[in-house]
């Protein structure tokens, strides 16, 4: 679920595919008669030659590495002949119907309830790729959750008509074919071009930004207001500016569209984020504050719009042509979803959004990050099992995937003298491979060493095919970084104390406390208490960070604080408590330090600039 780089001769919808479509799926989605959440799905279907035949919902789509089973949201499903009759049908699983005399078949109809309100379910489809249906407010049409194919016919075009409220728009990357005030009808090439492109049908918030040669949609839908699209545009302006630059100066694609769905109530899937396509991303998040959204917004964003570059023109068969009721793994989650992730924190180093120490940081997140998963598991492997055996390991992939993306920046950095990086080699591979090329999964790493080294097919062997871990003290010492696995520090501190925000009173909570503190037994903070105030300066989320640095950290061990803390009676009410005490200092343990190393060799200082700032 991500993003990035491209070469596309893009022509998404040629003329002559509306007038030379005989034989093409003909669907109509009622906007208007909505039922319970539910609305109406008609298909005039394409010729059907076979006595038989067997309609498919998607069970998993591309780009979520989760089995989804989006069929389950289709009921009374009906298949007619020319004269209206209805044929039989046969239910054999979620996802897929067998119709009798299906040479006679003309038309067929079904409902389609929506996957966010689906509280009874085991498994909640992860909401950007799922569907939600609000009557006269908001259409989240994941097309996939609403049109299907029949076997073996995937590749006929598709028209599709959209029934609507007349003051709603349908934002979408697709360009629409034909527009009444009540209807608009958009013609994709393939089923695969369908999947490819979501729509959020609603009272327009829109804004348009033209960057490097692309016209960028923003659309947003949120429910109470708390933010509009003009806003999300102009925060996510310098994003796409920097990401354009990183990419040589063009975006690659001629048009994006960012749909972003704001959520007000707590969510089912227990998970925020974002879905990317070819043309498009799509956002569910919470409708929090502002600020927090743009940040999460931009933070996203940058990964999902870097997906343009792979899997979307870098793919394995696999991908290419999605088996949507059986899909069979590509072994290349490294590379989706890896160096995606790590391209979407490089380029704020590289585009000086971030400092070096900043971004040393964000590296030392990742290392830590991949300490939760099992390193023993060959990353191919892993990939492989992404939807079953390894399932739990997947989060793995924006941690140690990002590092895999990491060490061979710096590793092809090495073997070149600085000339050569990960995105030379994506722009070449994109060159070999693209859009409508794909690689065989066992080919890649054969392909990647002969465009570039034999001693990358070694790194592959070792570190993505093989179970060692990766060897960071190597990879950071080629460009001037020192890598320590431990180190100790010490620090001034009002004692060791873990802070977790309470979003129902917008406090900072103690949640866990060492013995070590500055208070005195008689004073002594609490676990669950609320930390208000450092000496007079009110405590929130947004400046706690600045107050700690000035009232705590910048001081001296022994110098007097006063904090105020809001702590729960027994009988239930919070009262203010003034804690008098003296700054201490303690020794903190901080593992996977990273540094830049002031003794570096000229070798060493000029690989990190090449690595750091270079196109
Ligand atoms: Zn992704």
């Amino acid at each position: 679920m991500k993003n990035i780089w491209v070469l596309i001769a893009f022509c998404l919808l040629p003329v002559a595919v509306f007038s030379a479509a005989s034989n093409s799926y003909r669907f109509t989605l009622d906007l208007i008669r909505v039922q319970n959440d539910k609305i109406q799905v008609t298909l005039q279907t394409p010729t059907i030659t076979p006595s038989e035949t067997i309609y498919n919902i998607p069970k998993i789509v591309p780009g979520t590495y989760s089995v989804d089973n989006f069929g389950r949201y289709l009921s009374d499903f009906k298949a007619y002949d020319k004269n209206n009759n209805l044929l039989e049908t046969e239910k054999l699983d979620d996802n897929r119907w067998r119709i009798h005399k299906a040479n006679t078949l003309v038309k067929i109809t079904y409902w389609v309830d929506d996957t966010f309100q689906d509280s009874a379910a085991a498994h909640q489809i992860f909401e950007p790729a799922g569907t939600n249906i609000e009557a006269n407010q908001i259409f989240l049409i994941n097309t996939h959750g609403f049109m299907g194919y029949f076997d073996n016919l995937k590749l006929l075009p598709y028209e599709f008509t959209v029934l609507k409220p007349q003051n709603f728009y349908g934002s979408t990357a697709l360009k629409v074919a034909k527009a009444t005030p009540g209807a608009d009808t958009y013609l994709v090439l393939n089923y695969m071009e369908l999947v490819d492109s979501p729509l959020m049908y609603t009272i327009p918030d829109t804004t348009v930004l033209q960057i490097g040669g692309a016209e960028v949609l923003v659309s947003v839908y949120s429910p109470y207001k708390k933010i509009n699209a003009r806003y999300i545009g102009a925060t996510i302006r310098s994003t796409l500016e920097a990401q354009k630059n990183y990419l040589g100066g063009k975006l690659p694609v001629p048009r994006y569209a960012f749909l972003i769905y704001l959520w007000e109530k707590p969510n089912k899937s227990g998970s925020y984020g974002a879905l990317e396509h070819s043309y498009s991303s799509v956002y569910y998040l919470p409708e929090a504050e502002p600020e927090r959204i743009a940040q999460l917004i931009v933070s996203i964003a940058a990964h999902e719009f870097f997906h343009i570059v792979t899997p979307l023109n870098i793919h394995a068969e696999q991908i290419h042509d999605f088996d949507y009721n059986n899909p069979q793994m590509s072994q290349h989650l490294w590379l989706y979803e890896g160096v995606t992730e790590y391209a979407a924190t490089h380029v704020q180093v590289n585009q000086k959004m971030l400092t070096p120490e900043a971004y040393l940081n964000k590296l030392r997140a990742y290392i830590i990050g991949a300490g939760a998963y099992n390193d023993t598991v060959p990353f191919t492997v892993m990939s492989k099992g992404a939807l079953n055996k390894y399932a739990s390991q997947y989060g793995n992939v924006y941690q140690k995937g990002a590092l895999i993306g990491l060490a061979l920046d710096i590793k092809l950095h090495e073997l070149s003298g600085g000339s050569y990086s990960i995105r030379r080699l994506m722009q070449d591979l994109a060159v070999t491979y693209g859009k409508n090329k794909a690689f065989k999964d066992e080919e890649l790493f054969d392909k990647i060493a002969a465009l570039t080294y034999p001693e990358i097919r070694d790194f592959f062997r070792a570190y993505v095919e093989g179970s060692q871990t990766l060897p960071y003290s190597t990879i950071f010492k080629t460009v001037g970084i020192i890598y320590q696995p431990v180190s100790t520090e010490e620090k001034v501190s009002l004692g060791q104390l873990q802070l977790v925000y309470d979003p129902p009173t917008q406090k900072l909570v103690i949640d866990n406390l060492s013995k070590t503190t500055a208070f005195g037994k008689k004073n002594n903070l609490r676990t669950g208490d609320q930390l208000l105030m450092l000496n007079d300066k009110t405590l929130t989320r947004e400046s706690a960070p600045a107050i700690f640095k000035s009232e705590v950290f910048a001081r001296n061990a022994g110098d007097k604080i006063i904090i105020r803390v809001g702590r729960t009676t027994k009988h239930g009410k919070i009262r203010i408590k003034k804690l008098k005490g003296r700054l201490i200092k303690v020794t903190e343990q901080k593992q996977y330090v990273l540094t830049i190393d002031p003794a570096a060799t000229p070798q060493q200082k000029i690989l990190r600039d090449t690595w750091l700032y270079t196109n």
